[in-house]
């Protein structure tokens, strides 16, 4: 998939562009209140291209000066994008910190297509030839607030893609990812996993820049594992940025089927960690939720479950992924691991048969009545299956309307208690049948 980055210095309006073009896409797979989280990297389309964009303006770098920070935004970028659109803002002409930009992206050999914020209305047009002195050619006016010229901007931008080969992926092979924040014990896990007596290792060739691939191969079972962390190690000075080494864990969970969510049990649970959780889930993967350093606290029957209790509540949304408990550095229970991410894998992929699921969501309606609003009942007609990884369920109904959330998580509990989803998403969509 492309990666698209949007760099300029700050207040060209950014943000508002980058809501824009993924702004639909975020309302449909938001469907869980209480996620919520500034986003820095999403997936976004046009026409019939799917492309994943980057905002690199909210890729903060502690409290550098502001030229420090524009310079490392448009490094990352530079490195990670196949096309940048360079914004600037209609309304104040180029400047100096535009300039400084622009400097930067002169020496990269990436695409650009320049985009003049903040023309709202046709008149202002005229005002944009100045914006060809900075030499990315035609500038193209846009409004992010008002959401126009967006369609020949992308245009342009698709225009530029690479022709890429899809990956080729083993059906038959698990790809899992590691992601959690510094710290938590990713490299030590790799390494614990890779010298584990019962696992065979092997390299992969052509393992892209971004991640090393390793294979296993475990009890008849093939897995790839995806890890960034041992490339965040290897450490330029920007990779040491939070939300840059979130940007690369984002395109691991991309090519996974499996991330493992890792929490450390020696610190606890802090606002970073449901961030990346947070993402995990939107990318629709299955999850395992790893809590690393076990070998630090003191045990007793009743700690496993305090610390589950715990988890739960901070990660609500993440009730289908199993807990694995282990330590990195004993290995102590290091064994459960990766059958928990086989079971998961599964799950993701599995298919239900449709006069089973009929039946499942017959007795859940018998079991709790369907909503009313105004005067009219949710009517469930027929449910079946539409998709795997993870599984996707379209209910026709009556009225779509009438699908109250609360109603709809109902019978998505019931679909995942009847079949045993642990460990994957499953997504509901309800549809108007005549
Ligand atoms: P990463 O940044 O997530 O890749 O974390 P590292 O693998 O580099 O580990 C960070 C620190 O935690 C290192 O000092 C490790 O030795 C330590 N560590 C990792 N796993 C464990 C564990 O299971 N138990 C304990 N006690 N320490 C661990």
């Amino acid at each position: 998939k492309s990666v698209v980055a949007i760099v300029g210095r700050p207040n060209v309006g950014k943000s508002t562009i980058f809501n824009r073009l993924v702004g639909e896409r975020i309302s449909i797979v938001e469907d869980i209140p209480g996620v919520t989280r500034d986003r820095i990297y999403a997936q976004a389309e046009w026409l019939t291209t799917t492309f994943s964009l980057i905002d690199t303006g909210g890729i903060e770098i502690g409290d550098e000066p502001l030229l420090v920070q524009m310079r490392h935004q448009a490094e990352i970028a530079i490195d990670e994008a196949d096309v940048i659109i360079f914004l600037v803002n209609g309304r104040e002409g180029i400047t100096a910190a535009d300039e400084e930009v622009a400097k930067l992206l002169y020496k990269s050999n990436k695409p650009i297509v320049l985009g003049v914020n903040k023309i709202d209305n046709p008149e202002m047009r005229e005002n944009i030839y100045e914006y060809y002195s900075l030499g990315f050619g035609e500038p193209f006016p846009i409004s992010g607030s008002h959401g126009l010229g967006l369609g020949d901007l992308l245009d342009e931008v698709v225009g530029h893609f690479p022709e890429k080969e899809e990956e080729t992926k083993d059906e038959e092979t698990i790809y899992f990812s590691l992601i959690g924040r510094p710290n938590v014990g990713k490299s030590s896990l790799v390494n614990a996993m890779l010298n584990e007596e019962r696992v065979i290792v092997s390299e992969i060739e052509g393992t892209t820049r971004d991640a090393i691939d390793t294979h296993l191969h475990r009890d008849h079972q093939d897995f790839v594992i995806i890890d960034t962390a041992g490339m965040r190690k290897r450490g330029k000075v920007y990779e040491t940025t939070e939300k840059y080494s979130v940007l690369r864990a984002l395109k691991a969970i991309e090519r996974s089927d499996v991330v493992l969510v890792l929490l450390d049990a020696e610190t606890g649970i802090r606002e970073q960690d449901k961030k990346i959780a947070g993402y995990a889930h939107d990318a629709g993967r299955a999850i395992v939720i790893v809590i690393n350093k076990w070998d630090t606290i003191e045990t007793d029957d009743k700690t496993m479950k305090e610390f589950e209790a715990n988890v739960r509540a901070h990660f609500q949304y993440l009730d289908y992924a199993p807990i694995v408990f282990l330590s990195a550095k004993t290995k102590k229970r290091l064994h459960t691991l990766l059958p928990a991410i086989k079971l998961a894998s599964e799950n993701h992929a599995k298919r239900v048969p449709t006069n089973v699921l009929n039946d499942v969501i017959m007795d859940a309606l018998a079991m709790n009545p369907t909503p009313t609003m105004k005067g009219q009942r949710l009517k469930v007609l027929y449910t079946t299956q539409v998709a795997v990884k993870p599984p996707g369920f379209v209910v026709f109904v009556n009225d779509p309307e009438l699908m109250h959330f609360s109603y709809q998580r109902f019978l998505e509990n019931k679909i995942r208690d009847a079949f045993g989803f642990v460990g994957t998403p499953i997504k509901l969509f309800p549809r108007r049948r005549q």
